[in-house]
Protein backbone atom coordinates (compact mmCIF):
# COMPACT_ATOMS: atom_id res chain seq x y z
CA UNK A 1 0.00 0.00 0.00
CA UNK A 2 1.50 3.43 -0.40
CA UNK A 3 1.41 6.74 1.43
CA UNK A 4 -1.24 9.38 0.78
CA UNK A 5 -0.22 12.85 -0.88
CA UNK A 6 -1.10 16.45 -0.47
CA UNK A 7 -1.09 19.40 -2.83
CA UNK A 8 0.04 22.37 -1.52
CA UNK A 9 -0.64 25.80 -3.02
CA UNK A 10 2.12 28.30 -3.15
CA UNK A 11 0.64 31.57 -2.44
CA UNK A 12 1.22 34.62 -5.22
CA UNK A 13 1.86 32.13 -7.62
CA UNK A 14 -1.09 29.59 -7.24
CA UNK A 15 1.28 26.56 -8.19
CA UNK A 16 0.94 23.39 -6.48
CA UNK A 17 3.61 21.28 -4.65
CA UNK A 18 2.96 17.95 -3.94
CA UNK A 19 4.28 16.11 -1.17
CA UNK A 20 3.98 12.61 0.12
CA UNK A 21 2.70 12.62 3.57
CA UNK A 22 3.81 8.81 4.53
CA UNK A 23 6.84 7.79 5.67
CA UNK A 24 9.80 7.04 3.34
CA UNK A 25 11.75 3.58 3.83
CA UNK A 26 13.49 1.07 1.33
CA UNK A 27 13.07 4.26 -1.33
CA UNK A 28 9.37 3.89 -0.87
CA UNK A 29 6.65 6.17 0.61
CA UNK A 30 4.51 3.70 3.12
CA UNK A 31 2.25 3.96 5.68
CA UNK A 32 2.78 4.02 9.19
CA UNK A 33 2.58 0.26 10.19
CA UNK A 34 0.33 0.70 13.30
CA UNK A 35 0.16 4.52 13.99
CA UNK A 36 -3.31 6.66 13.48
CA UNK A 37 -1.77 9.67 14.36
CA UNK A 38 -0.73 12.86 11.98
CA UNK A 39 1.35 15.81 12.94
CA UNK A 40 -0.30 18.91 11.33
CA UNK A 41 1.96 21.12 9.66
CA UNK A 42 0.94 24.74 10.21
CA UNK A 43 2.06 27.68 8.00
CA UNK A 44 3.13 30.64 10.62
CA UNK A 45 2.56 33.73 8.69
CA UNK A 46 -1.30 32.85 8.41
CA UNK A 47 -1.88 29.84 11.20
CA UNK A 48 -3.48 27.71 8.60
CA UNK A 49 -2.97 23.78 8.27
CA UNK A 50 -1.04 22.96 5.18
CA UNK A 51 -0.46 19.34 5.82
CA UNK A 52 -1.28 16.71 7.56
CA UNK A 53 1.80 14.29 7.80
CA UNK A 54 1.57 10.61 9.49
CA UNK A 55 2.80 10.35 12.92
CA UNK A 56 5.33 7.20 12.82
CA UNK A 57 5.58 5.15 15.51
CA UNK A 58 8.48 2.82 17.23
CA UNK A 59 7.69 0.00 14.71
CA UNK A 60 8.04 2.17 11.97
CA UNK A 61 11.38 3.02 13.00
CA UNK A 62 12.29 -0.36 14.10
CA UNK A 63 11.30 -0.95 10.10
CA UNK A 64 13.26 2.06 8.77
CA UNK A 65 16.06 0.44 10.83
CA UNK A 66 15.99 -2.50 9.23
CA UNK A 67 15.83 -1.35 6.06
CA UNK A 68 19.18 1.08 6.83
CA UNK A 69 21.15 -2.10 8.02
CA UNK A 70 19.91 -4.35 5.59
CA UNK A 71 21.39 -1.60 3.23
CA UNK A 72 24.29 -1.49 5.01
CA UNK A 73 25.11 -5.31 5.23
CA UNK A 74 24.78 -5.47 1.06
CA UNK A 75 24.22 -2.58 -1.30
CA UNK A 76 26.18 0.27 1.00
CA UNK A 77 28.91 0.26 3.94
CA UNK A 78 31.66 -1.88 2.99
CA UNK A 79 30.11 -2.41 -0.30
CA UNK A 80 30.39 0.47 -2.47
CA UNK A 81 33.21 2.39 -3.44
CA UNK A 82 34.21 6.07 -2.57
CA UNK A 83 33.79 6.70 -5.88
CA UNK A 84 30.31 5.61 -6.30
CA UNK A 85 29.18 7.46 -3.10
CA UNK A 86 30.97 10.85 -4.46
CA UNK A 87 28.80 10.06 -7.62
CA UNK A 88 25.60 9.85 -5.88
CA UNK A 89 26.22 13.15 -3.66
CA UNK A 90 27.10 15.16 -6.64
CA UNK A 91 23.77 13.88 -8.13
CA UNK A 92 21.82 14.47 -5.42
CA UNK A 93 23.32 18.26 -5.10
CA UNK A 94 22.75 18.95 -8.42
CA UNK A 95 18.85 17.66 -8.44
CA UNK A 96 18.44 19.85 -4.90
CA UNK A 97 20.11 22.94 -7.51
CA UNK A 98 17.52 22.14 -9.87
CA UNK A 99 14.80 22.25 -7.23
CA UNK A 100 15.83 25.15 -5.36
CA UNK A 101 12.65 27.20 -5.70
CA UNK A 102 10.32 24.85 -4.77
CA UNK A 103 12.40 23.48 -1.90
CA UNK A 104 12.26 26.94 -0.53
CA UNK A 105 8.80 27.66 -1.25
CA UNK A 106 8.00 24.43 0.97
CA UNK A 107 9.94 25.88 3.13
CA UNK A 108 8.79 28.97 3.74
CA UNK A 109 5.27 27.46 3.81
CA UNK A 110 6.44 25.04 6.63
CA UNK A 111 8.65 27.49 8.23
CA UNK A 112 7.94 30.80 7.66
CA UNK A 113 12.08 32.45 6.33
CA UNK A 114 11.92 34.53 3.25
CA UNK A 115 11.83 32.38 0.23
CA UNK A 116 14.74 33.96 -0.97
CA UNK A 117 16.56 33.36 1.91
CA UNK A 118 15.58 29.75 2.11
CA UNK A 119 16.91 29.57 -1.35
CA UNK A 120 19.99 32.07 -1.70
CA UNK A 121 21.10 30.69 2.06
CA UNK A 122 19.74 27.47 3.16
CA UNK A 123 19.42 25.50 0.09
CA UNK A 124 22.51 27.38 -1.70
CA UNK A 125 24.84 26.36 1.11
CA UNK A 126 23.37 22.73 1.50
CA UNK A 127 23.77 22.11 -2.05
CA UNK A 128 27.89 23.33 -1.43
CA UNK A 129 27.47 21.15 1.80
CA UNK A 130 26.95 17.88 -0.12
CA UNK A 131 29.41 18.48 -2.55
CA UNK A 132 32.00 19.23 -0.08
CA UNK A 133 31.50 15.88 1.24
CA UNK A 134 31.10 14.19 -2.15
CA UNK A 135 34.73 15.49 -1.94
CA UNK A 136 35.46 13.54 0.84
CA UNK A 137 33.87 9.99 0.14
CA UNK A 138 36.94 8.69 -2.30
CA UNK A 139 39.27 10.30 0.31
CA UNK A 140 38.76 8.65 3.63
CA UNK A 141 42.02 6.92 4.83
CA UNK A 142 43.68 5.64 7.91
CA UNK A 143 46.65 5.06 8.49
CA UNK A 144 50.43 2.94 8.08
CA UNK A 145 52.27 3.07 11.42
CA UNK A 146 55.78 1.69 11.67
CA UNK A 147 56.44 -0.32 15.08
CA UNK A 148 59.00 -2.84 14.27
CA UNK A 149 60.74 -2.68 10.70
CA UNK A 150 61.92 -6.19 10.64
CA UNK A 151 58.69 -8.31 11.45
CA UNK A 152 55.28 -6.01 11.96
CA UNK A 153 53.63 -3.08 11.06
CA UNK A 154 49.84 -2.26 11.94
CA UNK A 155 47.80 0.00 10.23
CA UNK A 156 44.71 1.50 10.64
CA UNK A 157 40.94 1.27 8.42
CA UNK A 158 38.66 4.22 9.08
CA UNK A 159 35.30 1.95 8.38
CA UNK A 160 31.60 3.52 8.51
CA UNK A 161 30.21 3.57 11.54
CA UNK A 162 26.84 1.84 10.55
CA UNK A 163 23.32 2.71 10.95
CA UNK A 164 22.94 6.15 12.13
CA UNK A 165 19.90 7.95 13.77
CA UNK A 166 19.70 11.69 13.32
CA UNK A 167 17.21 13.82 14.69
CA UNK A 168 16.94 17.37 13.37
CA UNK A 169 15.08 20.63 14.35
CA UNK A 170 13.02 23.22 12.63
CA UNK A 171 15.23 26.19 12.56
CA UNK A 172 16.86 25.12 9.15
CA UNK A 173 15.31 21.85 8.13
CA UNK A 174 16.84 21.52 4.86
CA UNK A 175 20.31 22.84 5.68
CA UNK A 176 20.35 20.55 9.31
CA UNK A 177 18.97 17.67 6.64
CA UNK A 178 22.59 17.91 4.68
CA UNK A 179 24.41 18.61 7.16
CA UNK A 180 24.22 15.21 8.75
CA UNK A 181 23.68 13.09 5.59
CA UNK A 182 26.37 14.49 3.92
CA UNK A 183 29.44 13.20 6.04
CA UNK A 184 27.49 10.05 6.85
CA UNK A 185 26.93 9.31 3.17
CA UNK A 186 30.63 10.22 2.79
CA UNK A 187 31.69 7.53 4.67
CA UNK A 188 29.43 4.59 3.74
CA UNK A 189 26.92 5.26 6.35
CA UNK A 190 23.14 4.68 6.43
CA UNK A 191 21.26 6.41 7.62
CA UNK A 192 17.24 6.78 9.87
CA UNK A 193 16.11 10.26 9.56
CA UNK A 194 13.74 12.00 11.97
CA UNK A 195 12.60 15.35 11.09
CA UNK A 196 11.13 17.96 13.45
CA UNK A 197 7.25 17.44 13.51
CA UNK A 198 7.02 21.36 13.03
CA UNK A 199 8.75 20.91 9.94
CA UNK A 200 8.83 17.51 8.23
CA UNK A 201 7.92 18.57 4.60
CA UNK A 202 11.21 19.35 3.16
CA UNK A 203 12.61 16.07 4.01
CA UNK A 204 10.17 14.51 2.71
CA UNK A 205 10.31 16.22 -0.57
CA UNK A 206 14.09 15.91 -0.27
CA UNK A 207 13.68 11.69 0.03
CA UNK A 208 11.91 11.78 -3.52
CA UNK A 209 15.40 13.35 -4.56
CA UNK A 210 16.85 10.33 -3.28
CA UNK A 211 15.45 8.48 -5.12
CA UNK A 212 16.03 10.09 -8.07
CA UNK A 213 19.61 10.12 -7.63
CA UNK A 214 19.88 6.75 -7.34
CA UNK A 215 20.83 6.16 -3.84
CA UNK A 216 19.95 1.96 -3.42
CA UNK A 217 16.90 1.23 -1.25
CA UNK A 218 17.30 1.68 2.41
CA UNK A 219 20.40 4.11 2.60
CA UNK A 220 18.17 7.02 3.36
CA UNK A 221 14.67 6.38 5.77
CA UNK A 222 12.68 9.56 6.52
CA UNK A 223 10.22 8.82 9.44
CA UNK A 224 8.50 12.12 10.41
CA UNK A 225 7.26 11.67 14.53
CA UNK A 226 7.27 12.81 17.58
CA UNK A 227 10.64 13.34 19.27
CA UNK A 228 8.79 11.43 22.31
CA UNK A 229 8.31 8.79 20.02
CA UNK A 230 10.49 8.33 16.86
CA UNK A 231 12.96 10.19 18.54
CA UNK A 232 13.31 7.88 21.66
CA UNK A 233 13.13 4.87 19.79
CA UNK A 234 15.94 5.94 17.72
CA UNK A 235 17.95 6.95 20.79
CA UNK A 236 17.50 3.94 22.46
CA UNK A 237 17.08 1.58 19.45
CA UNK A 238 19.48 -1.20 20.21
CA UNK A 239 20.44 -1.51 16.54
CA UNK A 240 21.79 1.48 15.62
CA UNK A 241 25.39 2.27 15.82
CA UNK A 242 25.14 6.42 16.16
CA UNK A 243 22.83 8.89 16.89
CA UNK A 244 23.45 12.51 15.54
CA UNK A 245 21.14 15.08 17.35
CA UNK A 246 20.68 18.96 16.92
CA UNK A 247 18.12 20.55 19.43
CA UNK A 248 17.59 21.78 23.01
CA UNK A 249 19.92 21.01 25.79
CA UNK A 250 17.41 19.42 27.52
CA UNK A 251 16.66 16.89 24.47
CA UNK A 252 20.53 16.36 24.30
CA UNK A 253 20.26 15.28 27.89
CA UNK A 254 17.51 12.64 27.22
CA UNK A 255 19.50 11.55 24.15
CA UNK A 256 22.86 10.79 25.88
CA UNK A 257 20.81 9.07 29.07
CA UNK A 258 18.61 7.09 26.12
CA UNK A 259 21.82 6.18 24.48
CA UNK A 260 23.83 5.01 27.63
CA UNK A 261 20.82 2.91 28.84
CA UNK A 262 20.73 0.87 25.42
CA UNK A 263 23.72 -0.18 23.85
CA UNK A 264 25.91 2.99 24.16
CA UNK A 265 25.63 4.14 20.80
CA UNK A 266 27.90 6.90 19.65
CA UNK A 267 26.27 10.33 19.93
CA UNK A 268 27.16 13.81 18.89
CA UNK A 269 25.13 16.71 20.40
CA UNK A 270 24.53 20.45 18.70
CA UNK A 271 22.82 21.82 21.32
CA UNK A 272 21.47 25.76 22.68
CA UNK A 273 23.53 28.55 22.87
CA UNK A 274 23.56 32.43 24.92
CA UNK A 275 26.42 33.69 23.01
CA UNK A 276 27.77 36.85 23.70
CA UNK A 277 28.93 39.60 21.18
CA UNK A 278 31.77 41.91 22.24
CA UNK A 279 31.92 45.62 20.82
CA UNK A 280 35.28 47.04 21.88
CA UNK A 281 35.87 50.70 21.60
CA UNK A 282 38.18 51.01 18.67
CA UNK A 283 35.68 48.71 16.26
CA UNK A 284 33.72 50.09 13.28
CA UNK A 285 30.51 51.40 14.61
CA UNK A 286 28.89 50.97 11.54
CA UNK A 287 29.90 47.88 10.37
CA UNK A 288 29.92 46.26 13.74
CA UNK A 289 25.95 47.62 14.17
CA UNK A 290 25.26 45.35 11.32
CA UNK A 291 27.28 42.25 12.50
CA UNK A 292 25.55 42.65 15.88
CA UNK A 293 22.10 43.27 13.78
CA UNK A 294 22.85 40.11 11.91
CA UNK A 295 23.69 38.56 15.14
CA UNK A 296 20.28 38.63 16.86
CA UNK A 297 17.65 39.08 13.85
CA UNK A 298 19.16 36.47 11.25
CA UNK A 299 16.53 33.51 10.73
CA UNK A 300 14.56 35.83 13.22
CA UNK A 301 16.66 34.73 16.30
CA UNK A 302 15.94 31.04 15.70
CA UNK A 303 19.86 30.19 15.63
CA UNK A 304 22.00 28.08 18.00
CA UNK A 305 24.43 30.56 17.26
CA UNK A 306 22.62 33.81 18.20
CA UNK A 307 24.78 36.57 19.52
CA UNK A 308 21.55 37.51 22.24
CA UNK A 309 24.08 39.16 24.66
CA UNK A 310 25.68 41.92 23.29
CA UNK A 311 28.52 43.78 24.88
CA UNK A 312 29.27 47.21 24.58
CA UNK A 313 32.14 49.52 25.86
CA UNK A 314 31.28 52.29 27.74
CA UNK A 315 32.85 54.98 25.24
CA UNK A 316 30.82 54.03 22.52
CA UNK A 317 28.11 53.30 24.04
CA UNK A 318 25.31 55.95 23.22
CA UNK A 319 26.69 56.12 19.38
CA UNK A 320 26.85 52.66 19.14
CA UNK A 321 23.17 51.87 20.85
CA UNK A 322 21.46 54.95 19.29
CA UNK A 323 22.64 53.54 15.01
CA UNK A 324 21.65 49.82 16.59
CA UNK A 325 18.24 50.77 17.31
CA UNK A 326 17.42 52.91 14.50
CA UNK A 327 18.78 49.65 11.60
CA UNK A 328 16.98 47.65 13.95
CA UNK A 329 13.78 49.37 13.23
CA UNK A 330 14.03 49.20 9.60
CA UNK A 331 14.62 46.02 8.95
CA UNK A 332 11.14 44.01 7.11
CA UNK A 333 9.41 41.62 9.41
CA UNK A 334 6.54 40.14 7.44
CA UNK A 335 5.50 36.85 5.11
CA UNK A 336 8.36 35.26 3.72
CA UNK A 337 6.89 35.10 0.30
CA UNK A 338 6.95 39.02 0.29
CA UNK A 339 10.12 39.64 -1.76
CA UNK A 340 10.71 42.21 0.85
CA UNK A 341 11.07 40.47 3.47
CA UNK A 342 14.27 40.06 5.54
CA UNK A 343 12.97 38.23 8.35
CA UNK A 344 9.72 36.19 8.70
CA UNK A 345 7.55 35.03 11.43
CA UNK A 346 8.57 32.56 14.14
CA UNK A 347 7.95 28.90 13.88
CA UNK A 348 4.91 27.94 15.82
CA UNK A 349 2.19 29.58 18.62
CA UNK A 350 4.52 27.92 21.18
CA UNK A 351 7.83 29.40 19.75
CA UNK A 352 5.50 32.75 19.83
CA UNK A 353 4.28 32.21 23.37
CA UNK A 354 7.61 31.69 24.74
CA UNK A 355 9.19 34.77 23.30
CA UNK A 356 6.57 37.28 24.48
CA UNK A 357 6.98 34.92 28.22
CA UNK A 358 10.94 36.11 27.86
CA UNK A 359 10.04 39.87 26.63
CA UNK A 360 7.56 40.36 29.82
CA UNK A 361 10.51 39.02 32.66
CA UNK A 362 12.83 40.64 30.97
CA UNK A 363 10.32 43.98 31.52
CA UNK A 364 9.66 42.69 34.79
CA UNK A 365 12.83 42.47 36.19
CA UNK A 366 13.73 46.07 35.47
CA UNK A 367 15.38 45.52 31.83
CA UNK A 368 14.64 48.63 29.31
CA UNK A 369 12.66 48.04 26.54
CA UNK A 370 13.87 50.45 23.78
CA UNK A 371 12.30 49.27 20.49
CA UNK A 372 9.68 46.11 19.87
CA UNK A 373 8.72 43.89 22.26
CA UNK A 374 5.10 44.18 21.85
CA UNK A 375 2.55 41.66 19.88
CA UNK A 376 1.16 42.60 16.34
CA UNK A 377 -2.39 43.00 15.82
CA UNK A 378 -3.83 39.94 13.00
CA UNK A 379 -2.75 36.50 11.88
CA UNK A 380 0.67 35.42 11.90
CA UNK A 381 3.84 34.40 14.51
CA UNK A 382 5.07 37.81 13.74
CA UNK A 383 7.89 39.31 16.37
CA UNK A 384 9.95 42.39 15.92
CA UNK A 385 13.16 42.96 16.46
CA UNK A 386 13.43 43.68 20.03
CA UNK A 387 16.31 45.45 22.69
CA UNK A 388 16.44 45.59 25.91
CA UNK A 389 19.40 47.56 27.53
CA UNK A 390 20.31 48.01 30.69
CA UNK A 391 20.60 44.03 31.29
CA UNK A 392 22.30 42.41 34.22
CA UNK A 393 23.60 38.96 34.98
CA UNK A 394 20.88 37.63 36.94
CA UNK A 395 18.10 38.35 34.53
CA UNK A 396 16.50 35.40 32.82
CA UNK A 397 17.23 37.18 29.51
CA UNK A 398 20.59 37.58 30.15
CA UNK A 399 20.92 33.25 31.29
CA UNK A 400 18.15 31.46 28.79
CA UNK A 401 18.32 30.75 24.93
CA UNK A 402 15.12 32.28 23.86
CA UNK A 403 15.17 31.84 20.39
CA UNK A 404 13.71 34.48 19.08
CA UNK A 405 14.58 38.28 18.19
CA UNK A 406 15.59 39.64 21.27
CA UNK A 407 18.58 40.83 22.30
CA UNK A 408 20.30 41.60 25.91
CA UNK A 409 22.51 44.62 25.95
CA UNK A 410 25.22 45.09 28.81
CA UNK A 411 27.49 47.78 28.88
CA UNK A 412 31.37 46.96 30.21
CA UNK A 413 34.19 49.38 30.70
CA UNK A 414 37.36 46.95 30.49
CA UNK A 415 38.14 44.18 28.86
CA UNK A 416 38.50 41.29 31.76
CA UNK A 417 34.95 42.79 32.83
CA UNK A 418 33.66 42.18 28.82
CA UNK A 419 35.41 38.51 29.47
CA UNK A 420 34.03 37.79 32.74
CA UNK A 421 30.43 38.82 31.15
CA UNK A 422 30.93 36.86 28.22
CA UNK A 423 31.98 33.44 29.96
CA UNK A 424 29.36 33.30 32.59
CA UNK A 425 26.61 31.45 31.13
CA UNK A 426 26.26 27.71 31.15
CA UNK A 427 26.18 27.35 27.17
CA UNK A 428 29.24 27.52 24.74
CA UNK A 429 28.74 27.67 21.37
CA UNK A 430 29.06 30.77 19.72
CA UNK A 431 30.88 34.42 20.23
CA UNK A 432 31.62 37.25 18.61
CA UNK A 433 34.27 40.39 19.26
CA UNK A 434 34.65 43.81 17.06
CA UNK A 435 37.62 45.47 17.30
CA UNK A 436 40.44 47.04 15.24
CA UNK A 437 43.27 46.08 17.85
CA UNK A 438 44.76 42.46 16.76
CA UNK A 439 46.51 41.92 19.93
CA UNK A 440 43.15 42.56 21.64
CA UNK A 441 41.45 40.13 19.38
CA UNK A 442 44.08 37.27 19.54
CA UNK A 443 44.01 38.20 23.45
CA UNK A 444 39.71 38.05 23.35
CA UNK A 445 39.46 35.04 21.16
CA UNK A 446 41.89 32.95 23.03
CA UNK A 447 39.36 33.42 26.47
CA UNK A 448 35.96 33.38 25.07
CA UNK A 449 34.88 29.92 25.91
CA UNK A 450 32.91 28.76 22.72
CA UNK A 451 33.18 25.83 20.30
CA UNK A 452 33.07 29.17 17.05
CA UNK A 453 34.78 32.34 17.79
CA UNK A 454 34.14 35.31 15.17
CA UNK A 455 36.23 38.21 14.79
CA UNK A 456 35.39 41.26 13.24
CA UNK A 457 32.21 39.56 11.71
CA UNK A 458 29.29 37.41 12.95
CA UNK A 459 27.22 34.23 12.22
CA UNK A 460 29.22 32.85 9.16
CA UNK A 461 29.97 29.73 8.69
CA UNK A 462 31.85 27.57 6.09
CA UNK A 463 31.03 24.00 5.07
CA UNK A 464 34.99 23.15 5.70
CA UNK A 465 35.12 25.08 8.97
CA UNK A 466 34.09 22.58 11.74
CA UNK A 467 31.15 23.85 13.62
CA UNK A 468 30.10 22.55 17.34
CA UNK A 469 30.01 23.61 21.29
CA UNK A 470 32.01 23.67 24.63
CA UNK A 471 29.60 23.20 28.07
CA UNK A 472 26.37 22.35 27.60
CA UNK A 473 26.21 23.26 24.08
CA UNK A 474 27.22 19.88 22.44
CA UNK A 475 29.51 17.07 21.93
CA UNK A 476 31.17 16.54 18.94
CA UNK A 477 31.91 18.56 15.69
CA UNK A 478 29.67 19.00 12.20
CA UNK A 479 31.26 20.29 9.23
CA UNK A 480 34.77 20.11 7.99
CA UNK A 481 37.05 16.78 8.24
CA UNK A 482 36.47 16.53 12.00
CA UNK A 483 32.70 15.47 11.02
CA UNK A 484 34.06 12.67 9.24
CA UNK A 485 35.20 11.46 12.55
CA UNK A 486 31.45 11.48 14.12
CA UNK A 487 30.51 8.31 11.17
CA UNK A 488 33.69 5.93 11.01
CA UNK A 489 35.09 3.87 13.62
CA UNK A 490 38.66 3.50 14.10
CA UNK A 491 39.99 -0.31 13.70
CA UNK A 492 43.54 -1.09 14.62
CA UNK A 493 45.22 -4.02 11.97
CA UNK A 494 48.09 -5.03 13.58
CA UNK A 495 50.13 -7.15 10.87
CA UNK A 496 53.30 -9.51 11.92
CA UNK A 497 55.75 -11.07 8.91
CA UNK A 498 58.54 -12.25 10.63
CA UNK A 499 58.33 -12.71 14.91
CA UNK A 500 58.15 -15.48 16.79
CA UNK A 501 56.65 -16.42 19.95
CA UNK A 502 58.05 -19.37 22.30
CA UNK A 503 55.56 -21.02 24.37
CA UNK A 504 55.70 -21.46 27.50
CA UNK A 505 55.80 -17.00 27.25
P1 LIG B 1 14.04 20.12 20.45
O1 LIG B 1 15.14 19.61 21.30
O2 LIG B 1 12.72 20.29 21.08
O3 LIG B 1 13.80 19.19 19.19
C1 LIG B 1 14.83 18.84 18.29
C2 LIG B 1 14.53 17.49 17.73
O4 LIG B 1 14.54 16.55 18.80
C3 LIG B 1 13.15 17.37 17.07
O5 LIG B 1 13.25 16.56 15.94
C4 LIG B 1 12.34 16.68 18.15
O6 LIG B 1 11.27 15.92 17.64
C5 LIG B 1 13.37 15.78 18.78
N1 LIG B 1 13.06 15.34 20.14
C6 LIG B 1 12.26 15.95 21.06
N2 LIG B 1 12.20 15.20 22.18
C7 LIG B 1 12.97 14.11 21.98
C8 LIG B 1 13.34 12.98 22.78
N3 LIG B 1 12.86 12.81 24.01
N4 LIG B 1 14.19 12.08 22.26
C9 LIG B 1 14.70 12.24 21.02
N5 LIG B 1 14.37 13.27 20.21
C10 LIG B 1 13.53 14.20 20.68
O7 LIG B 1 14.58 21.45 19.82
P2 LIG B 1 13.83 22.39 18.79
O8 LIG B 1 12.85 23.17 19.60
O9 LIG B 1 13.35 21.64 17.63
O10 LIG B 1 15.04 23.29 18.28
C11 LIG B 1 15.49 24.38 18.97
C12 LIG B 1 16.72 24.06 19.78
O11 LIG B 1 17.72 23.50 18.94
C13 LIG B 1 17.35 25.28 20.38
O12 LIG B 1 17.69 25.03 21.71
C14 LIG B 1 18.62 25.50 19.56
O13 LIG B 1 19.65 26.16 20.17
C15 LIG B 1 18.97 24.13 19.17
N6 LIG B 1 19.73 24.13 17.91
C16 LIG B 1 21.06 23.89 17.97
C17 LIG B 1 21.84 23.90 16.81
C18 LIG B 1 23.30 23.61 16.86
O14 LIG B 1 23.88 23.32 15.83
N7 LIG B 1 23.95 23.65 18.01
C19 LIG B 1 21.23 24.16 15.59
C20 LIG B 1 19.86 24.40 15.55
C21 LIG B 1 19.12 24.36 16.73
Amino acid sequence: MSAPTVEITVPKTGKTIKVSTGLFINNEFVPSVDSKETIQCINPATEDVIASVVAGSAADIDRAVAAARAAFKTTWGKNVTGFERARLIHKLADLIERDAQELAELETLNNGKPVRIARDFDIGDSVQCLRYYAGWADKIAGQSLEVDNKTKFAFTRHDPIGVCGQIIPWNYPIQMWAWKIAPALAVGCTIVMKPSELTPLTALKLSELIVEAGFPPGVVNTVPSLGSVGGAALSSHMDIDKVAFTGSTVTGRKIMEAASKSNLKKVSLELGGKSPHIIFESADLDQATNWALLGILYNTGQDCTAGSRLFVQESIYDKFMSALVSKAQQLVVTDGFDEKASGGPVVSKIQYDKIFKYIGLGKEQGAKCVTGGEKRPGKGYFVDPTIFTDVTADMKIFQDEIFGPVLSVTKFKTEEEAISHANNTAYGLGAGLHSNDANQCMRVANELEAGTVWVNQYNILYNNVPFGGKKQSGIGRELGSYALEEYTSVKAVHWNFGEKVDFPF
